[in-house]
């Protein structure tokens, strides 16, 4: 990198670049003349950690690249570190030179003379910072939907869509400690699936998937918007009800029950193939029970719905 001589001897127009268009180039060019040119060979690096300074690409480009790993292009004309000249901060960014190019440097303290003496200026600066702060944040919203999108991987069984084990383990203990708490019901279904390795055995476990997939939409379209559904095991789901005492959740259930035995279940040639039915227990956190123990009761009570004949309803 070297310096290769000034504005005033570079023939540059202000009105090329980018933060002076429409500015008075009488009253601000020679602010400027002073100003080093600077050459850089293809690849070479600016480390600019020395202190806030305004760099404008006269010639060629320069590539920044933030510390997220993305890099934009500084094409000529345009600049780099009106933030760090604002702020007074160091300007981080790694930067290279693609091709041979030429920068031209405004130090922080002429960037504010020059904002002193043009309103143009100013504004044509205020312009920039606004489209790199709706950069930045589109970034950021891109970013929080990337966390969101594997945050939902990670609680989310992939086959069904309702809540995992994971989730489950996470949030049961949670519930039943405010249920406890505020001294609100909370009521647990749990639902299983009857006869379902003959379902596999008799459609292939292509069809026992798609039946799965149907029961999980029963159960969804089931639900109250504070009521949650998990996949606890392999054929075998369940609800959670806040705030819901037995008799409600008995009535849930029943409900449940009836919608899983009327699904129509299609596999991918769009035939329908025969329904299935569901076993289902119900409970209710009672006082001291911890939530091994609420999910002990619904499988105790799932239990005698088997036992029962199956497709029903059990405390
Ligand atoms: P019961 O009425 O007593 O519940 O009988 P069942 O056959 O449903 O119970 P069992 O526990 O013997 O079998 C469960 C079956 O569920 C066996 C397994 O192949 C099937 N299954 C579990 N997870 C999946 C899955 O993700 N996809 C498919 N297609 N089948 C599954
Ligand atoms: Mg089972
Ligand atoms: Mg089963």
């Amino acid at each position: 990198m070297e310096q290769i001589g000034t504005f005033a001897t570079s023939g540059t127009t202000l009105q090329d670049l980018q933060l002076f268009r429409d500015a008075d180039s009488a009253q601000l060019a020679p602010l400027l003349a002073a100003c080093a040119v600077l050459r850089l060979a293809d690849g070479e690096r600016i480390e600019d950690t020395v202190r806030a300074r305004l760099l404008i690409v006269l010639r060629g480009v320069l590539a920044v690249s933030t510390d997220d790993g993305a890099t934009s292009k500084i094409l000529p004309g345009e600049s780099v570190g009106e933030q760090s000249v604002l702020d007074d901060t160091t300007n981080l960014a790694a930067m290279h030179a693609v091709g041979d190019t030429e920068l031209l440097v405004i130090e922080g303290e002429l960037v504010w003379k020059l904002i002193d003496q043009s309103n143009t200026l100013a504004r044509n600066l205020l312009r920039l910072l606004s489209f790199r702060i709706r950069a930045a944040s589109a970034l950021l919203r891109r970013r929080h939907k990337l966390g969101e999108f594997y945050r939902q991987l990670s609680m989310n069984d992939g086959l069904t869509g309702l809540y995992n084990r994971a989730w489950l383990n996470d949030m049961l203990p949670k519930m039943v400690a405010s249920a406890h708490r505020a001294g609100a019901p909370l009521s647990l279904i749990m639902i299983d699936l009857d006869h379902f390795k003959r379902f596999n055995d008799t459609h292939g476990h292509l069809a026992g998937d798609d039946a799965l997939r149907a029961a999980a939409t029963v159960i969804g379209a089931a639900l109250r918007p504070a009521d949650h559904a998990v996949r606890y095991g392999g054929e075998e789901m369940m609800v959670l009800l806040p705030d819901t005492p037995q008799a409600l959740a008995l009535l849930v259930a029943e409900r449940l029950c009836a919608r899983m035995r009327g699904a129509t279940i299609f596999a991918d040639m769009r035939t329908p193939l025969p329904h299935i039915s569901a076993s289902i227990g119900v409970a209710v956190l009672a006082d001291g029970m911890d939530d091994t123990a609420l999910i002990a009761a619904a499988d105790a009570a799932l239990y005698r719905a088997k036992e029962g004949g199956r497709d029903r309803v059990s405390l």
